[in-house]
C-alpha cells in the first residue's frame, strides 16, 4: 500500500524524523484554517500517489492565508498524471539551500535491502540517475545487521554528503531505517532531504510503501487505506476473504489457484478479440478446497458486477475433486436463489482433473438452464466470450 505524502510525513514524525509542521485539507477553507494556524509563508502540496507533482504544478508557495486559499483552490481538483487531487497538504516552508535524495527499499533482484542516496536530489533525480549514475550511491543493507551509526556513516561517505551535516544525517539515516523496519515498509523515500539556508537538514517529502502482507502486525495501518479509492466490489470481496480484483471487462472469472486464474484471464482476453473485444471482468481465486459457501460468495460478488455478461468458472480438480466442485456450484446457485439474488447470467463451467467425469455428470444431471458445460479451457473461454458479446 502506497501512502499519501501527508500520511508519510506523520509516520516520519512519529519516528522522530525532522519534518515541518503541517496539516491536510480537502477544501480551500480548511486550507485557510491550517495556514492561519501555521502562520507566515506556507507551501501547498497536491496529495496524489504519483511522483513529479512539483513539475506538474502541484507544489506552490503561498505568502499567507489568502494566497494559501488561492493556491489550494488551484490545486484541488487538478489532474496529475491521471490522478485527481482531492487533498492538499500545507506545511510551513523551509528556505532550501540544497536538495539531497535518500531512500531505503526492498531490493528483490538482489534479495536484500538497499539504501540509495545522492547529493543531487530534488526534482531531477531520475535524470541524474540515468546520466550521471556515479552521483547516486547504492549501499546494500543486511537485513539482520540493519543500519546502525557505523552503517549510517558508511552511507554518508558513499553519497558524499557534506561533512558538516554528518551529525544530522547519521541519526536521520538510523531513524529512517528504524521506521522502515518497525512499519514493515518496502520503500521509504525522502526527496528532497533538504539542507536549509541556516544549515538544518529536513525531510521535505515522504514517499512510503507499506507491505500489506504484514498488515496483521499493524492494525493501525488499516486506517491509512484511502476508502474513497477502494472499489466497492473489492471491499465486499475482502470482507468475505476472497482474492478478488476488479478489472474492466465483461466476462466474470472464477477459478481455483492463482496461476490457473491468471492464465484464464489471458485465454479469455485472447478469445474475446474475436467477439467484439470482450475482456475478463475480474480476477477471483477461490483457492483449493473451496466449499459451496465459498463458491456462492464468489458467484455473488462476480454476478453483482453490473459489467458482467457471462461467467467462466474454470476449475482444475486437485485436492478438491471435481464432483465436490460441481455440487458446490449447484448448491451455490440454490443458495443465491434462497438469499434472493437474481441469477440470470450464463455460467460456462469447465471441470478437469480429479474426478472430472463425475463432476460433469453432476452438472448434466442438475440441468440448470444457466449452466453450460464445456470441457476444454480454450473452448470454454470461447463460449464465455461469445455469450458476453451476445449479452452486451
Ligand atoms: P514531488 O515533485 O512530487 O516529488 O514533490 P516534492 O514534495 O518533492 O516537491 C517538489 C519540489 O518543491 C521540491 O523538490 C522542492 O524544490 C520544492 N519544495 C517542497 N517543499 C518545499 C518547501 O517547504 N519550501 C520550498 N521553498 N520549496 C519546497
Ligand atoms: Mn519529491
Amino acid at each position: 500500500m502506497d501512502l499519501y505524502e501527508y500520511q508519510g510525513r506523520e509516520l516520519f514524525e512519529r519516528h522522530g524524523l525532522p519534518v515541518l509542521a503541517g496539516g491536510v485539507a480537502t477544501t480551500p477553507e480548511e486550507a485557510r484554517a491550517i495556514a492561519d494556524r501555521l502562520g507566515g509563508r506556507v507551501v501547498v502540496k497536491a496529495q496524489v500517489k504519483v511522483g513529479g507533482r512539483g513539475k506538474a504544478g502541484g507544489v506552490k508557495l503561498a505568502e499567507g492565508p489568502d494566497e494559501a486559499v488561492a493556491r489550494a483552490t488551484d490545486i484541488l481538483g487538478m489532474d496529475i498524471k491521471g490522478h485527481t487531487v482531492n487533498k492538499v497538504m500545507l506545511t510551513v516552508t523551509a528556505d532550501i539551500a540544497e536538495e539531497y535524495y535518500f531512500s531505503y527499499l526492498l531490493d528483490r533482484a538482489n534479495r536484500t535491502f538497499l539504501c540509495i542516496a545522492s547529493v543531487a536530489g530534488g526534482m531531477d533525480i531520475e535524470q541524474v540517475a540515468a546520466e550521471t549514475p556515479e552521483r547516486v550511491a547504492k549501499v546494500a543493507i543486511d537485513a539482520n545487521a540493519g543500519v546502525d551509526e557505523a552503517k549510517a556513516l558508511q552511507i554518508v561517505e558513499a553519497a558524499g554528503f557534506p561533512a558538516e551535516l554528518t551529525d544530522q544525517i547519521v541519526p536521520i539515516a538510523v531513524r529512517l531505517w528504524q521506521a522502515f523496519v518497525a512499519e514493515d515498509a518496502t520503500l521509504v523515500e525522502v526527496n528532497p532531504l533538504a539542507r536549509t539556508t541556516d544549515g538544518t537538514v529536513l525531510c521535505l517529502d515522504a514517499k512510503v510503501t507499506l507491505d500489506e502482507n504484514a498488515g496483521f502486525r499493524h492494525p493501525d495501518h488499516e486506517a491509512l487505506v484511502d476508502q474513497a479509492a477502494v472499489d466497492p466490489l473489492e471491499q465486499r470481496a475482502k470482507e468475505k476473504d476472497l482474492n478478488y480484483v476488479k478489472l474492466d471487462g465483461e466476462v466474470g472469472i472464477i477459478g481455483n489457484g492463482a496461476g490457473l486464474v491468471m492464465s484464464t484471464l489471458d485465454v479469455v482476453a485472447y478469445a474475446g478479440e474475436a467477439h467484439g473485444g470482450v475482456k475478463p471482468a475480474n480476477f477471483l481465486d477461490i483457492g483449493g478446497g473451496a466449499s459451496a459457501a465459498v463458491m456462492a460468495n464468489g458467484l455473488e460478488i462476480v454476478l453483482s458486477d453490473p459489467a458482467v455478461r457471462s461467467v467462466f468458472v474454470n476449475v482444475f480438480g486437485g485436492i478438491t475433486a471435481c464432483d465436490e466442485v460441481a455440487n458446490g456450484i449447484i448448491q451455490a446457485l440454490a443458495l443465491l436463489a434462497e438469499r434472493g439474488e437474481t441469477v440470470d447470467k450464463p455460467l460456462v463451467v469447465r471441470l478437469d482433473g480429479n474426478n472430472a467425469e463425475a463432476g460433469r455428470a453432476i452438472l448434466d444431471g442438475a440441468a440448470n438452464p444457466l449452466v453450460q458445460r464445456v470441457d476444454t479451457m480454450d473452448g470454454a473461454a470461447q463460449r464465455a466470450a461469445e455469450l458476453a458479446a451476445a449479452g452486451v
